[in-house]
């Protein structure tokens, strides 16, 4: 039911702060106390998700024709304002997602860094000059934007997923859509809000808020719709793909099933910390997050002490709360995802060594709190090993040799990231080379990825067409048209 004492906020769309045709709002909930309300947002339907779209397309012209320079002050104005704004808008987001507000205000900060990363790098893009026999000709090529792009995000990072889109699709010329996760909905109006307040045209940016359910089939059906950048579920991303015209790009990044692989010569107390942070950072909902530690069989023991030693020890609560380092799952479904998965591992007979508990018990009785799991002997055949399950549950399987460990690392669907924990140089150029990851770590955690550098999975992680962030960020918002200049 919707509580009328709290905020409903609007739509943009062609500069306008509107309601949504169907007239109905939904509420975005605090996972760490259910019986807060975040705000209540418009529940879009395809007639809205067509406005956006055709404001988008009416914008267009003008905004590519918008000098880079003047595109790229607009970045640097919203980056300087999420800056100021960096505390408050850090406190939404710990209220609506859960996760710890030291991590939140690191988000924001960073999303600020990507629209700055974006409005430099942006304006060098250029194209090429091609030697050919005709002395008074001349032959080069031009980046030119696609047009209407649409950007879907999720609720794990959402600001800084939005911003790695939207930033580069804004300083080439394309005017965006933007539908956030209705979970986190609020934080993704802030970074339109920024942008707006930055100087932003009317309708190169449109916001609409509502379940994929109502308006993502316009979003990612209509033709007007040149490119969709989605970040999401392997089984959304699938399904957008089949959806898109024929004349959308799309840029997909989904699922993932990280493995780290500790080689006996490895630090164990180190692996087990880099497990623990890569694993249970962000209550494991992190799409780099470790799921699976392919361990050689003769070390597998200790490791497990130590990994048990610390995921005991973590503090648990809510996000805004001093010392925190565990907090609640961000929403509902999350959290029957989770427990679920526990209770299949027990029925496959798996064995259970730590956590994986509904915690009761004061601020615990608010929200959405399980205790980190620790699962052991787990055969790499199992759903637990093979699905993703994207919580904090750590799955052990032990392996004998380097060969059977890479074997198991490959043996899932996805293809994200990876890591491996040895001394030995030699194995870790060759699990360079044959570890299929989009993402390869060498005695570091699977999470974590610079702004600059290409960000993507292979398998059925991302699309295969164009990476995030980095400069192949830019190229997926642009098309190349090869230009013969005669005298
Ligand atoms: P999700 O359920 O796939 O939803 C992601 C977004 O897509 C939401 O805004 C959702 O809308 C929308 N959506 C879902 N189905 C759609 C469809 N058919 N058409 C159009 N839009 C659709 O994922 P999530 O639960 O928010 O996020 C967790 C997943 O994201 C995990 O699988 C994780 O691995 C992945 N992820 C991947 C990366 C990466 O870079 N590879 C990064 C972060 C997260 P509503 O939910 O509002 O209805």
């Amino acid at each position: 039911m919707l509580d009328t004492s709290t905020k409903t906020y609007k739509n943009l769309i062609g500069g306008r702060w509107t309601d949504a045709t169907s007239g109905e709002t939904f509420s975005s909930i605090n996972p760490a106390d259910t019986s807060d309300v975040v705000g209540n947002f418009q529940a879009s339907s395809q007639e809205d998700g067509e406005q956006a779209i055709q404001a988008a397309q009416k914008a267009f012209d003008s905004w590519r024709k918008t000098p880079p320079s003047k595109r790229a002050s607009i970045l640097y104005r919203a980056a300087g304002l999420l800056t100021e704004r960096a505390d408050q808008i850090a406190r939404e987001l710990t209220r609506e997602e859960g996760k710890v507000l030291s991590a939140s205000r690191k988000e924001v900060l960073r999303s600020a860094s990507v629209l700055r990363y974006y409005a430099a790098e942006g304006q060098s893009l250029g194209g090429g000059t091609y030697l050919q026999d005709d002395a008074g000709a001349i032959v080069y090529t031009v980046r030119e934007p696609l047009g209407v792009a649409v950007v879907i995000t999720p609720w794990n990072f959402p600001i800084s997923i939005p911003t790695r889109k939207i930033a580069p699709a804004l300083i080439t010329g394309n005017t965006v859509v933007f539908k956030p996760s209705s979970d986190t909905a609020l934080t993704g109006l802030c970074l339109v809000e920024a942008l707006v307040d930055a100087g932003l045209p009317d309708g190169a940016l449109n916001f609409v808020t509502g379940s994929a359910s109502h308006v993502g089939g316009v979003l990612t059906a209509h033709p007007l719709v040149r490119a969709i950048s989605f970040t999401g579920s392997t089984g959304a991303g699938e399904a957008i793909h089949q959806a898109a015209s024929l004349t959308t790009r799309t840029q997909l990044e989904l699922g993932g099933k990280n493995p780290i692989i500790v080689l006996p010569d490895a630090d164990l107390e180190r692996a087990a910390e880099v497990t623990v942070k890569g694993g249970y950072e962000l209550t494991g909902q992190a799409c780099t997050g470790t799921s699976r530690v392919i361990i050689d069989r003769d070390v597998a023991e200790a490791f497990v002490d130590s990994l048990v030693a610390k995921a005991s020890a973590l503090t648990i609560g809510p996000g805004d709360q001093e010392g925190v380092q565990l907090t609640p799952l961000a929403n509902k479904n999350q959290l029957e995802r989770v427990l679920d998965y526990i209770e299949v591992g027990k029925e496959e007979g798996l064995n259970l060594v730590y956590g994986g508990e509904r915690l009761h018990g004061g601020v615990y009785d608010k929200g959405y709190y399980v205790s980190p799991a620790v699962f052991t002997d787990v055969p790499a055949s199992s759903r637990l090993a093979q699905e993703e399950i994207f919580g904090p549950v750590i799955t052990v399987i032990p392996v004998d040799g380097f060969d059977e460990a890479l074997r198991v690392a490959n043996g899932v669907q996805y293809g994200l990231s990876a890591s491996l924990m040895t001394r030995d140089i030699g194995a870790a150029n060759r699990f360079v080379q044959e570890i299929e990851a989009g993402t390869v770590k060498v005695n570091r955690t699977t999470t974590g990825n610079l702004i600059n550098a290409p960000f993507g999975g292979l398998k059925k992680s991302s699309s295969n067409s164009f990476r995030e962030s980095g400069r192949e960020g830019l190229e997926f918002f642009t098309q190349i048209k090869t230009v013969y200049y005669g005298s």
